[in-house]
């Protein structure tokens, strides 16, 4: 059925974004019986799965927690490869359950959401798309994903450029003939390591513009076989349960050692098994005092940066890629595999923008204020404008036409990063000053969110007018909270996406709740058993 202006089409729900979550949500309103549309911008499933096809694009999180676990059956059927999964294989898996359980036929792809206006009077959303398409719904769930807005640096001259500029997160499908290839990247993020570990061979020069070094722990990922496999199954209902009750959302949880009681040998040792698991438990499985004891921390950094060193031949090369001036897990910590080795080889070389800042892009390749690098490809490694990209750029307006772009250039708030006063009905996952917008193993944590927010709009479509929006006073103390949380921690002192630094004039908040996930599974649940206490419910 088709839509237009004079008859937009009446639904009770839509969902933004057919990712993790986008797809799950539409799941979980089928089971209520809801009319559901959902709207994507790709042309197929996979949300950051199938934006991110760059070379050596995989997941830092462990395949058999980056799933579902709202199905016995998909559970049995579905093989995981690898360890931690290639992007290709997740976006299979999304296929595979998009297609198992019939969910592409209430998406419309190719299609970007570009306003939602909440109407006060008929206590409905208005949901415009790029297509010309209007409809009206209930409930508005925005699963746009908290990495999704890319960021193209401002740097002048993109357009002189006379070879081809693409940005990590729009590789092209049919990939891109990098061989033989003077090759430069911009960024040395996790998205940065893995292009510049799978490149490095295939291209005939690569030239690696690094503006802050990376503290980064090496994967170790075996291909899983069908004993491995076997057992992995056997833990999954002992898994799903798990990592909801843990800080990340992972296999692994803080250790409950006090740091400075253990002797430093004994620290040393545990610290090596951790580093061992080839995993990401170095950080989030690791001790407490990590994220806010400065000499815990100085240890904890000190340890990887050894390894780091002990890898690169060259002692000045070395200087600039072992990180000196932040601390070890105040900025998002990739797995590599064979990433500081590249710099060993005769056609990599590492420019330094600390030391020769770029200064232009110009036809032939990258000028610095040293020299011009001649390329014939650049690569924008240079990330997202996460956690609220994707909603400012849509223009929503709730009460009374209030702009939410507006307010979050003013002020980044939420209420648990589910609902936004002022704007009735809407949900999002993902969203900032939750742990999903950054803190968390991303299914574990939407999965959650998806399962309030359908508990909620059933709750609410028991009351006259199916209203739910949380009270200033509710958010005021979810912010304040938030807030006194991240305080606490060494991540407010360190530059990154995690504290808004990477978007010119935004605001300097930590994006996402630190908190842990287990106490925030704890908060939203209290707040279900309490009858929604704090939101309004009309
Ligand atoms: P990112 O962490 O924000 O890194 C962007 C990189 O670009 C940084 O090195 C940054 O340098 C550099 N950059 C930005 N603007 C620049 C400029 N004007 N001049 C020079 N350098 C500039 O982005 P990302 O690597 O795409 O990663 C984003 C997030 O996506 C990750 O943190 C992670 O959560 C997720 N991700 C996950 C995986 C995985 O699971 N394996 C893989 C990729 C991405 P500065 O640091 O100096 O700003």
């Amino acid at each position: 059925m088709s839509s237009n202006d004079n008859h937009p089409r009446q639904l009770d729900a839509v969902i933004i974004g057919a990712g993790f979550s986008g797809l799950y949500q539409l799941y979980r309103l089928r089971e209520l019986g809801l009319r559901v549309r959902g709207f994507e911008e790709g042309a197929s499933v996979g949300g950051t799965w199938y934006w991110n096809r760059y070379p050596g694009a995989r997941t830092d999180s462990p395949s058999h927690i980056y799933q579902y676990w709202f199905s016995d059956e998909l559970l049995e059927e579905w093989d995981w490869q690898e360890r931690f999964s290639p992007q290709s294989e997740t976006e299979r898996y999304l296929n595979y359950v998009a297609d198992k359980f019939d969910l592409r036929r209430d998406f419309s792809f190719g299609s970007r959401v570009t306003a939602a206006h909440w109407l006060e009077d008929s206590g409905r959303w208005q949901v415009e798309t790029d297509r010309g398409e209007t409809v009206l719904a209930k409930f508005v769930i925005a699963c746009c994903g908290g990495l999704t807005v890319p960021i193209r640096p401002p740097i002048e001259g993109y357009d002189d450029f006379t070879g081809e500029i693409i940005h990590t997160s729009r590789w092209p499908a049919d990939g891109v003939d990098l061989a033989g290839k003077r090759v430069g990247v911009i960024g040395t993020g996790a998205t940065g390591i893995q292009v510049i570990q799978t490149i490095a061979d295939q291209v005939a020069e690569l030239t690696v513009f690094q503006r802050t070094p990376n503290y980064a722990i090496p994967m170790h990922n075996p291909r899983l076989t069908d004993a491995a496999r076997a057992d992995l199954r056997q833990r999954y209902p002992e898994l799903k349960n798990y990592v909801q009750k843990t800080f990340a959302g992972f296999d692994a949880d803080q250790l409950q050692y006090d740091f400075a009681e253990l002797t430093p040998a004994h620290r040393r040792e545990i610290l090596e098994q951790l580093w061992a698991d080839g995993s990401l438990k170095y950080w989030i499985g690791s001790f407490k005092e990590l994220f806010s004891d400065e000499r815990a921390n100085e240890e904890i950094s000190e340890f990887v940066r050894e390894r780091i060193r002990n890898r690169i031949d060259d002692p000045e090369v070395a200087d600039k890629l072992v990180p000196t001036d932040y601390y070890f897990g105040t900025r998002r910590v990739p797995l590599e595999n064979g990433y500081f080795e590249v710099y060993n080889r005769e056609n990599v070389r590492l420019v330094d923008l600390r030391q020769t800042p770029i200064e232009r892009v110009t036809a032939e390749g990258i000028r610095t204020s040293e020299t011009e690098y001649p390329l014939d490809v650049l690569i924008l490694a240079t990330g997202f404008d996460t956690g609220t990209g994707a909603l400012t750029r849509i223009d929503i307006r709730g009460r009374e036409g209030h702009s939410l772009k507006e307010l979050w250039k003013r002020d980044i708030r939420t209420t648990l990063g589910l609902q936004v006063h002022g704007y009735p009905n809407l949900f999002m996952t993902m969203s900032p000053l939750s742990p999903s917008a950054a803190f968390c193993n991303v299914p574990t944590c939407v999965q959650q969110q998806v399962d309030w927010i359908t508990r909620c709009i059933k709750h609410v479509r028991n009351h006259p007018l199916s209203v739910i929006e949380p009270t200033v006073e509710k958010e005021d103390e979810w912010v304040a909270h938030h807030d006194e949380v991240a305080n606490g921690t060494l991540l407010m002192d360190t530059d990154s996406w995690y504290t808004g630094a990477n978007v010119e004039g935004k605001q300097r908040r930590l994006i996402a709740y630190i908190g842990g996930v287990a106490a925030y599974g704890q908060m939203c649940q209290q707040i279900e058993e309490n009858g929604y206490q704090g939101f309004s419910v009309r």
